[in-house]
């Protein structure tokens, strides 16, 4: 795993990956999980021209805005992904700076929750009775969109949705250069194994690796052991070993597990890659696999 950033280029614009959160559930910050990361979810796309796409708003966006509030003078526009409203993958928004800061233009996608819009969502986390500052005293301008499985009208990237197996509505998002070239997939939250109940078609997992066909560096869910996953059945989570199975039905070159269990720490995440990467020499040889580590990128 190099700390390099994660670069590739379409038309001349390099866009490059860093990893601001990489937990799962809960931010586990301490000694022990320094090297993967004690942060919730949060990954950066910046892109050559300026541009930012920002996926999931856990805790790790809060670092992201102290380093985007090192930029002087210079205004932002970013377009941030949730997957969904848990916790753990919107708790970084009322903490990211760049939020407080006039003249920065944020729009924010994702899928209404039970019938309740995304915008009222994200109010609710910043309700007085829990948070004492509202949305609407932000400096920023916040615009929220709400989207549903398929092509995602981005403008910067190509990026197309896919519902994924996880209580709400969960999505995951396939993203690439415009002009064709590398693309990225980040599934996070979402049950490969047969647990839970769902409203998705029966040909989903078939759906699902259509979806991912071509698709270079896959990162995924991979928060349960094999020892845990039979007790967490419906929870919707996978196992590394379940991601490497599906990272090698869509012939993915590379596989990054994320969203990493609070339970477990630095010495247990060796243990799971070391044992996800021996599986991958069986079922899928050439296959890279890595476990996202708060901090570091990767170049294609
Ligand atoms: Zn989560
Ligand atoms: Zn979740």
């Amino acid at each position: 795993m190099d700390h390099a950033p994660f670069l590739c280029r379409s038309a001349g614009v390099s866009y490059r990956l860093t990893f601001w959160g990489t937990r799962g559930s809960i931010p586990t910050p301490g000694p022990q999980t320094a090297r993967y990361g004690g942060n919730t979810a949060c990954i950066s796309i910046t892109h050559g021209d300026g541009r930012l796409t920002i996926l999931d708003a856990g805790s790790g966006l809060r670092p992201l805005g102290h380093e985007l509030m090192t930029r002087p003078g210079r205004t932002l526009t970013a377009d941030v992904l949730l997957s969904h409203t848990h916790w753990d993958h919107i708790q970084g928004l009322p903490f990211f700076k760049p939020l407080s800061a006039r003249g920065n233009r944020f729009c924010v996608y994702g899928a209404a929750q039970e019938g309740v819009p995304l915008e009222e969502i994200l109010r609710r986390q910043m309700d007085p009775m829990v948070f004492p500052v509202p949305l609407e005293a932000l400096a920023a301008r916040i615009e929220v969109r709400e989207i549903v499985e398929g092509d995602v009208p981005l403008g910067e990237l190509r990026v197309r949705a896919f519902r994924l197996r996880h209580p709400g509505t969960t999505l995951g998002y396939r993203l690439g250069p415009p002009g064709g070239g590398r693309d990225i997939a980040y599934l996070t939250d979402n049950e490969l194994g047969p647990g839970g109940t769902y409203p998705v078609s029966e040909d989903w997992r078939a759906r699902l690796v259509q979806f991912l066909a071509g698709t270079d560096t896959l990162i995924h869910d991979a928060m349960y052991s094999d020892q845990f996953i039979q007790q967490r059945a419906g929870w919707g989570h996978s196992t590394p070993r379940q991601a490497v199975g599906l990272a090698a039905a869509a012939g993915c070159a590379r596989l990054m597990l994320f969203h990493h269990e609070p339970e477990h720490d630095d010495v247990t995440m060796d243990h799971l890659l070391a044992d996800a990467r021996e599986y991958a020499r069986g079922v899928a040889p050439g296959l890279v696999v890595e476990a996202a580590m708060e901090g570091s990128g990767f170049s294609l």
